[in-house]
């Protein structure tokens, strides 16, 4: 029987556990405990099973959709081998860093992506904080052009998950800058950083597993010494109800985009970059505000 590939990481639990294990080890030698706090941990295994449930049951919708471009009308026929799975591996991990640049940068995106940045944490329970809302935000079309070049819709999911995999071991404070890994590799010192929502760090280092991407286009920052990493989102979620903060930020988008008096504070309610559509949301919270003052 073939492994079913959309468990990878139901999987891999396992060997996440063991380094979440090892690092509590490691942060209790260094009286570094408050690192974890159990509240926000369950609520990020919370979030990683919600996500996972959803992730399962978009693939039921959206593997067959892949299938048909891949049947009808891929470009490519590559062959099985180890030279197609790594330009497999390479298309998809540069189609990540654009699919999270333009979460960052997108609000309707943001809207899901901002629930695994909305804790103030940075341990590896942090990776499972992931949105169910992923489904919705559109992050599968991201991943179509690899079926349309010609790569079976099932090694295409089995590369996302393993993407996704690579990346538990980047969320961690215990491990320091690793060498010449740096320039190759997304690692723990340069995930840490886009974590953080220190001005310097904000909107830098989208790599999921090969940081050459920030690199050549310019999103590359380094982690200083200096500037010790302060993580969270500018505007803080506090909450430890994974269902409250798999949905607030969808909340205030509608909201916002319902209020909005124009079509173009609507459209950048609804798509703009997150901090000029926090601008439309100031302004009307001043509309809201300014006539009960004057009462
Ligand atoms: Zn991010
Ligand atoms: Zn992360």
């Amino acid at each position: 029987m073939k492994f079913p590939v959309e468990l990878i990481l139901l999987a891999l639990v396992p060997v996440f556990l063991l380094f979440v294990a090892w690092e509590l080890f490691r942060l209790r030698r260094q009286g570094r405990l408050s690192v974890y706090d159990w509240r926000d941990s369950a609520c990020c295994a919370a979030l990683g099973l919600l996500h996972q449930g959803a992730d399962k049951l978009a693939w039921v919708f959206v593997l067959p959709l892949y299938g048909w471009i891949y049947q009808q009308h891929r470009l490519f026929d590559f062959a099985d081998s180890y030279l197609s799975f790594f330009l497999l591996f390479l298309g998809q991990d540069f189609l990540y860093y654009w699919f999270h640049r333009v979460s960052h940068r997108v609000r309707w995106l943001w809207a899901a992506h901002s629930v695994h940045h909305s804790s103030t944490r940075m341990n590896f329970t942090t990776a499972f904080r992931q949105s169910l809302m992923y489904p919705l935000a559109g992050m599968w079309a991201f991943w179509l052009p690899l079926a349309w070049l010609g790569f079976p819709p099932q090694q295409v999911v089995a590369v996302v998950l393993l993407n996704l995999a690579f990346q538990f071991f980047v969320h961690t404070q215990i491990v320091p800058k690793l060498g010449w890994l740096e320039y190759v590799f997304n690692t723990p010192s340069i995930h840490r950083t886009h974590h953080a929502k220190n001005p310097r760090y904000i909107d830098h280092n989208y790599a999921g597993v090969l940081v050459v991407w920030d690199r050549l286009f310019g999103t590359f920052v380094e982690e200083r010494d200096s500037d010790p990493c302060e993580y969270g989102t500018v505007k803080p979620v506090s909450s430890f109800n994974p269902l409250w903060v798999s949905v607030v930020e969808w909340r205030d988008m509608l909201v916002e985009a319902w209020r909005a008096d124009n079509w173009r504070d609507r459209l950048v309610s609804l798509f703009g970059p997150p901090e000029a559509a926090e601008e439309v949301a100031a302004r009307q919270r001043l509309r809201v505000e300014a006539p009960r003052q004057v009462a």
